[in-house]
């Protein structure tokens, strides 16, 4: 390990950001969500890989091959970077400021190559250590506080990459000879460990590309799944899964689970007079009231068409059965407006207890029947389950 052929582990590091341009472009087939991110990486890797592989196959003797490496790198850092931003929710930065940003470091490094081998390799660290510090603190909030394991591999990775040119701009400083072919003046021992970091930090970074991609698919997916598109309440698939930790937790808090059932009264004629579009209006803005009675993080979910489910955390079935006359006044006490258009709607609400040891859809069941019951009454109303037996 004492002596290590740099521009050989730069062949290796080449192909394998080729590996994972290839592997980006495979995924960018299936996730339509990252195509323009997963793109410009792929590029970026591209590019990494011809910098890094030609100047460990080009002539050892010539030395333009080092600008090509430098620039080639930097670059294709750069281009990576600004992808991995949009990966960790940073915003993104638009393609002029990006090309600027390209061709100032482009400049930067041809004025320093023009003025002597010491001040180009100088620079060069000092821009590599801007750049991957620049990267660090894109990331920070995925170090400080990471989402999923990706992103908080990724953070370390970077922060360990920006340490890496911390530690090769100080050898840079103290070297005092000949320019190397492979840019880098740290001595050996720590020759070799660079030699196996730069080997294996483009596939390495590359696969993190893929898994917080992956991972950002992951959490999209899980949210489209969770949320009503029209309404943006729950999905009643969400609300099932939610159900049994959230009734244990109010058992825990010695509270009592409560199920209300809310249906639209005659919303089909809105339908048919107003038009389905104007259907979809009174949805969300029944939504909007019905939200607006709630605690924040009280489960309401859109259970059906014009129907909705709330898990109610309660002192009694009678503090159930108050909120749900809250619900029911929010809604109906004022018309809806919609330009000039003034329309009344009302709902009918079915109230029951989930008890210990009850499940679930016997709730729902009991809450159906005391809305049925709420209906005909004549709507507009809402229903307890156990002081519908008792009237009956
Ligand atoms: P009731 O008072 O007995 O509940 O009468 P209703 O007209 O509200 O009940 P019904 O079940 O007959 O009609 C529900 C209607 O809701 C029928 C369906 O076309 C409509 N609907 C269901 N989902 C949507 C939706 O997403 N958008 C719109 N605009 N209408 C919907
Ligand atoms: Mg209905
Ligand atoms: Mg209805």
């Amino acid at each position: 390990m004492q002596s290590v052929d740099m521009l050989f582990a730069y062949v290796i590091g080449g192909v394998g950001a080729w590996a994972a341009a290839l592997m980006m472009l495979v995924a960018v087939q299936g996730d339509r969500l990252h195509r323009g991110v997963l793109s410009r990486c792929a590029l970026g890797f591209a590019l990494l890989g011809v910098g890094m592989v030609l100047s460990g196959v080009i002539d050892r003797a010539a030395r333009w091959p080092i600008l090509t490496l430098a620039m080639a790198a930097l670059v294709a850092t750069l281009v990576i970077y600004r992808a991995l931003r949009e990966l960790v929710g940073a915003p993104a930065v638009g393609l002029p400021r990006r090309m600027a940003e390209i061709a100032a470091l482009c400049v930067v490094l041809l004025l320093a190559w023009a003025a002597g081998a010491r001040s180009f390799a100088l620079v060069f660290h000092l821009v590599c250590l801007a750049v991957s510090l620049g990267i660090v603190l894109a990331v920070r909030r995925a170090l400080v506080a990471p989402r999923n394991a990706a992103e908080a591999a990724m953070a370390v990775t970077l922060l360990f990459y920006a340490g890496t040119w911390v530690f090769a701009l100080y050898a840079a400083v103290r070297h005092d000879g000949p320019e190397h072919r492979h840019l880098l003046y740290v001595e050996p021992p720590f020759l070799a460990a660079y030699g196996v970091i730069y080997a294996l930090v483009p596939l390495l970074v590359g696969a993190h590309v893929l898994n917080l991609a992956n991972a950002r698919l992951d959490r999209r997916l899980r949210q489209q799944a969770s949320t009503d598109e029209l309404t943006g309440l729950l999905t009643r698939r969400a609300l099932n899964e939610r159900a049994t930790a959230w009734h244990a937790d109010v058992l825990e808090r010695e509270r009592l689970p409560a199920v209300l059932l809310l249906d639209v009264d005659h919303f089909k004629p809105i339908n048919d007079t107003h038009g389905h579009e104007r259907g979809d209006d009174v949805l969300r803005a029944v939504s909007g009231r019905l939200r607006g009675t709630l605690r924040e993080g009280t489960p309401l979910a859109r259970w059906g068409g014009e129907e909705f489910l709330v898990l109610l955390d309660a002192a009694n079935l009678d503090e159930a059965g108050a909120t749900a006359e809250r619900m029911r006044t929010a809604v109906g006490a004022t018309p809806f407006a919609f330009g000039e258009e003034r329309l009344p709607v009302t709902i009918s609400i079915g109230v029951s207890a989930w008890p210990a040891g009850g499940v679930f859809a016997r709730a729902v069941a009991e809450a159906d029947a005391a809305l049925y019951t709420a209906k005909r009454e004549g709507r507009d109303r809402a229903r307890v389950a156990g002081a519908e037996q008792g009237r009956q």
